[in-house]
């Protein structure tokens, strides 16, 4: 398999546009954070110059899979997906196990209070019938999300018709385990019900991770068509955003489109990455976060006691203990639990 991303790794044209936008360089400094420096000793390796040694596979996952470098590339490279297929040929990680042992650990003692909204009692029976796929996450910790995103699919004309809980593979591909994650793809592809009109996420993570997914299905095209962000299927449906609240966005970095967001929210998170929960990184790489979090975090005078709303439920965790690490105090919501609790109160 390494040798189906030879080429690729040989159109990296050293041009250093990647410094620029990449948060972990930008704090760290250190061009082996950076795609470049990466792909010129990948470039030495296939050219039979070096061995990859153990402290360069480990440093491939500090990388938080934003997505940065990818959109400004002028060679147009996933680094993050050269990075797990050179993982996966190498050391494959465990974190996955780690991940799910601990979001059972979570779901029995339940240590944060987050569950804020609950589902509505009438359900939508209509004629549109969607998929939401609501991931391990959202079904061990974030009951609330889930409840939210429910309430409002069926409040804008959607049936639900399944829910899927299983686990995006995200934690897979952090670990570079390409085997286990296509048949982890292939599980959730299978269970999605032919006649479904949409497959609606509320998480941005989740969404990007089943964009990868659906690639490996035979039909990659007909899921594609079908896969929607719950703020984008609101849209479609001109759903009426609040007009009067005062609250921020923090937009994950891997997502690439624009939000379907009312005026009244500020979008934040313009320069760096900020949760630092992309590729689990706050959890995988605790030295490195200690390290970084001041310097890509808020700053304390721009968010304390504001409220700020994200649609990416990994990043929502992220916000809420990078703050309470750097005891800045603030409320933090998935979107999808704003509008709900709004249309709500
Ligand atoms: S922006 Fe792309 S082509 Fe330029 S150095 Fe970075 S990875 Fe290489
Ligand atoms: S995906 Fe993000 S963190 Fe990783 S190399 Fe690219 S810009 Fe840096």
């Amino acid at each position: 398999m390494q040798n189906d991303i030879k080429e690729e790794v040989y159109k990296c044209s050293k041009c250093g546009l990647c410094q620029s936008v990449c948060p972990v360089f930008l704090a760290e400094k250190n061009e082996m954070y950076l795609p470049r420096g990466r792909f010129i000793v990948l470039n030495n390796y296939f050219n039979g110059n070096n061995k990859l040694s153990n402290n360069f596979i480990h440093d491939l996952d500090i990388c938080l899979n934003c997505n940065a470098c990818k959109r400004f590339c002028p060679s147009n490279l996933d680094s993050y997906k050269i990075f797990t297929i050179i993982k996966s040929g190498n050391k494959i990680g465990t974190f996955f196990y780690y991940y799910k042992f601990l979001l059972h650990i979570y779901s029995i003692f339940k240590p944060f209070k987050i569950q804020t909204v609950k589902r509505n009692k009438t359900i939508n029976k209509s004629s549109e019938k969607v998929v939401f796929f609501e991931g391990c996450y959202n079904k061990y910790i974030n009951s609330s999300d889930r409840n939210a995103s429910l309430n409002l699919i069926e409040q804008n004309g959607g049936n639900t018709a399944k829910i899927i809980s299983n686990c995006c593979g995200y934690p897979l591909l952090s670990d570079g385990n390409i085997n286990k994650f296509k048949k982890n793809a292939e599980k959730i592809i299978n269970s999605i019900p032919f006649d479904c009109k949409y497959i609606i996420c509320s998480c941005d993570t989740c969404y990007d991770t089943l964009l990868k997914c659906f690639e490996l299905a035979d039909n990659t095209k007909k899921y594609l068509e079908k896969l929607i962000t719950l703020d984008k299927y609101l849209e479609l449906k001109n759903f009426d955003l609040p007009k009067t609240e005062n609250i921020l966005y923090h937009k994950p970095l891997l997502r690439a489109e624009n939000t379907y967001l009312p005026d009244c929210i500020k979008i934040i998170n313009k320069k760096g990455s900020a949760t630092l929960m992309e590729n689990f990184f706050m959890i995988k790489h605790r030295k490195e976060y200690n390290r970084i979090l001041n310097k890509v975090f808020y700053k304390k005078e721009d968010i304390q006691n504001k409220t700020i709303v994200t649609t990416c439920n990994i990043s929502k965790l992220g916000l809420y203990f990078s703050a309470k690490k750097l005891k800045i105090n603030c409320r933090i919501f998935s979107y999808y639990e704003f509008l709900n609790n709004y249309f709500t109160k």
